[in-house]
């Protein structure tokens, strides 16, 4: 061991806090008595004492067990009374020394200590060598760190040989707890000095690396925080200047007060937060404030939590339905059966109602009536048309003007969640470039979707789950597929003369006066002047222009009685002219005689009914068809499949065995009738062919519509009970049908079926047989 002991007494004064090793020069403050009492007697001594450090720096009055018992010998050097009873103390540190016994503990702590001295050796051994190298580099690093000791400090200890003070030179220089200096301190070793310091300097440094990477951090989210601040502060100051930063902010009160209130779903309530928070930051009067406005008054307009209650009686949904409908007694028990099961299966989501049927039926005004009956608002949407799918989603608010879709345009109109939503022409939905509406639609109508419906404008959720999605169209046939597929469909067929007659005298007639001011004594129309309307100024399935006509009655009317004082009007087939011009169809004229090459055929068209005058002519040439006007790929093979049959049967017709090819067959339908593209003109054109072939004239009191087949056999079509209705309308007497489809007469009213006369044809023959008339 290169260190010599020796025995000593000396007086003892225990450290607060701070530790002294060898070598040092200290000054601290001492105050307790007995500390004081030490310093005198080793003043009057030979100015030696014995410093140890307290283990916990709280204690005052420390018993033996309270201090550490390896402390260093010192010299005092200096001493100093400050005001009150303090004494500074300079001190210099000596040697290490170690308590063997306590003499006394009064007035001051006796004690005898073995003094330990290192050795001044400078030679070393490669272990210390490299030990020493290891600390140097680490204290230069720590002095890097901390920044808390003076370079010189460095050189000085760079120039220090013996171990065993570079040890105590470089441990007084570091801040470390007293425990961890205590260690050092207790190595009376050098070599294991230098062991116990290396270590504790390692350690050191890794806690400093990382307390400095820490402080970065900390420091730059505080500079960042503190630019905020500034900036913002700034951008007050400016508005302020301005005069507008008080409009800004209770205008976002405002806001906030409405957005809390608006019963938003917390999503929703979030993002909406969000948005008003940005007006504090934009500068007031840029365009991008203009566009938060205009968001958040949409969203807080939206009905997000406004629910009416349902009515769910249903004799009064009976009610309403007879108040406001005439007839339709079908529809209206369908309509009351899907109004039970809703109540029924509550939870469940029911199929879409979806009424098909021509124009002017009542399909809009029936969707009104079952919000009635419901208690429910009513809102309408035409999908006619509509071809992108930005019409019923919207556009991002990102771009200029963008507003949200007609969905939720619709639902802010509707003003409550649970609206009966009528969603009209869902068949004339098209699809381009643009995106396809109709799967945008799908999610609409879809229960499994609906509750978070997406508009791109509003950017959050919307639940349409609540709401009744009606919809009506003209057909189902251009109806996509899986939208159909989740509705259900009540068709609503065109009105009979009768019907259109009722309808006109019980509903479309008190509304029209009620609207005018008027009453029936101001304005007298017999039931005859509206057969007259019905028959001569309209020509439609529904009832829409009958109503406009008298509406057109009822203004003239409401004019006269202003103008020309007069205190009633009577309207009759006499002065009718007056009134609505000159009459714009002739109607149920009953045809007379008979053509040749031209017959009568009867058409299914989505607006109804219609009569359909095919043409044919034949011409010298090389045995061409030719097919002109409405016809459709499907008309064609059927002009086809009759001229293959009349070939057949050529002799029996006594036609030209080579007709088909010394001779130009012409087929043409010249009126503007759009029929469905369909076969069962078959049987019109054979007739029409083999007229114009055999110069036989037809009857024109006599209307068919049937498929025809190669050998003339007669196959069933659709839609007989609106042909008979269109056929009556233009005053036919007979009408020949498909035998198949004599079942069908029941759904034809019997006031019409009355006046028909039907031929029930199985074959070609027996439709020639009635539709040429016979040689006179
Ligand atoms: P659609 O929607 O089928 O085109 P609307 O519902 O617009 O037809 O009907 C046109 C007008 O005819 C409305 O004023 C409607 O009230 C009236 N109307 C239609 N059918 C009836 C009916 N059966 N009874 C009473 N009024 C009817």
């Amino acid at each position: 061991m290169r260190h010599s002991k020796e025995s000593l007494v000396l007086p003892l004064l225990p450290l607060r806090g701070i530790s002294v090793f060898p070598y040092m020069m200290l000054h601290f403050d001492v105050g307790r008595d007995k500390s004081v009492n030490a310093l005198e007697e080793a003043m009057v001594k030979d100015q030696l004492i014995f410093l140890v450090s307290q283990k916990d720096a709280a204690t005052d009055e420390p018993s033996p067990e309270d201090f550490y018992h390896v402390g260093t010998v010192s010299k005092i050097k200096q001493l100093l009374k400050l005001p009150g009873d303090t004494i500074r103390v300079l001190v210099e540190g000596i040697n290490r020394g170690k308590i063997t016994g306590i003499i006394k503990d009064d007035p001051f702590y006796e004690v005898e200590i073995d003094e330990y001295r290192d050795s001044d050796e400078v030679d070393k051994d490669t272990e210390t060598e490299a030990l020493m190298r290891g600390i140097f580099d680490c204290f230069e690093e720590y002095v890097k760190l901390t920044n808390r000791t003076a370079v010189d400090t460095l050189v000085t200890v760079g120039n220090i040989e013996e171990p065993a003070r570079f040890a105590d030179v470089v441990v007084s220089n570091l801040a470390l707890k007293i425990n961890r200096k205590q260690q050092i301190l207790e190595a009376f070793d050098p070599l294991e000095r230098l062991k116990r310091l290396h270590s504790i300097l390692i350690k050191e440094l890794d806690i400093l690396k990382v307390e400095k990477k820490i402080n970065l951090r900390v420091k730059r989210q505080i500079d960042k925080m503190q630019r905020e601040y500034y900036l913002k502060e700034q951008l007050k100051a400016i508005q302020k200047e301005l005069g507008e930063e008080e409009g800004v902010l209770s205008e976002v009160e405002e806001y906030r007060e409405r957005i809390k209130k608006a019963g938003l779903t917390e999503e929703v309530e979030k993002k909406v937060m969000k948005e008003a928070e940005r007006l504090l930051k934009l500068p007031p009067g840029s365009a991008e404030t203009g566009v938060i406005r205009g968001y958040l008054d949409w969203i807080l307009e939206l009905p997000w939590n406004v629910e009416t209650e349902d009515n769910l009686d249903l004799k009064f949904a009976k009610n309403v339905l007879e108040e406001d409908h005439y007839g339709l007694v079908k529809v209206k028990e369908r309509i009351l059966e899907y109004l039970a099961i809703r109540q029924l299966a509550k939870g469940m989501k029911g199929p879409i109602l979806c009424l098909v049927g021509p124009p002017g039926v009542g399909k809009t005004s029936i969707g009104r009536s079952i919000a009635r009956a419901l208690n429910r608002k009513f809102v309408r949407m035409s999908l006619g048309g509509v071809r992108d799918e930005a019409e019923i989603r919207g556009h991002r608010k990102t771009y200029v003007g963008a507003i949200p879709g007609r969905i939720i345009y619709s639902m802010r109109q509707a003003g409550s969640k649970n609206p009966v939503f009528l969603l009209d022409e869902v068949d004339k939905m098209s699809n381009d470039f643009r995106g396809d509406p109709a799967s945008a639609m799908l999610e609409v109508l879809d229960a499994e979707q609906n509750h978070a419906f997406r508009d791109h404008y509003l950017e959050v959720p919307f639940d349409l789950s609540k709401v009744v999605f009606v919809t009506t169209a003209n057909t189902t046939d251009t109806i996509p597929r899986p939208l159909l597929d989740r509705m259900e469909v009540i068709y609503i067929s065109s009105y009979t003369e009768e019907e259109k007659l009722n309808i006109a005298l019980k509903y479309l007639l008190p509304k029209q006066l009620k609207e005018h001011g008027l009453t029936g004594e101001n304005l007298m129309m017999s039931e005859a002047t509206v057969r007259d309307i019905i028959n001569y100024y309209t020509r439609e399935a529904g009832v829409r222009n009958l109503e406009r006509r008298i509406a057109d009655v009822c203004r003239k009317a409401a004019r006269q009685i202003v103008e020309d004082n007069k205190t009633r009007v009577r309207v009759t087939g006499a002065n009718l002219g007056k009134y609505l011009g000159i009459p714009g169809y002739r109607y149920r004229k009953v045809k007379e005689g008979k053509e040749t090459g031209i017959a009568t055929g009867l058409a299914w068209t989505p607006v109804g009914g219609e009569t359909l005058s095919i043409e044919v002519t034949t011409m010298k040439g090389t045995g061409k068809l030719v097919l002109t006007g409405q016809l459709g790929d499907i008309m064609k093979e059927s002009a086809r499949a009759g001229i293959s049959y009349v070939r057949s049967r050529y002799e029996e017709f006594e036609i030209d065995a080579d007709f088909y090819k010394d001779m130009d067959i012409h087929i043409h339908i010249p009126e503007g009738a759009i029929p469905k593209d369909g076969p069962s003109a078959g049987i019109t054109m054979a007739t029409a062919v083999i007229s114009a072939l055999s110069g036989r004239p037809v009857r024109k009191d006599i209307a068919m519509t049937g498929e025809i087949t190669l050998r003339g056999r007669i196959l069933p079509v659709g839609g007989i009970k609106e042909k008979c209705l269109a056929a009556n309308r233009a005053g036919i007497s007979t009408v020949i049908i498909p035998a198949e489809n004599e079942k069908d007469l029941e759904e034809i009213p019997a006031n019409v079926r009355k006046r028909i006369n039907f031929v029930f044809a199985e074959h070609m023959d027996r439709v020639l047989e009635h539709a040429l008339a016979g040689d006179e």
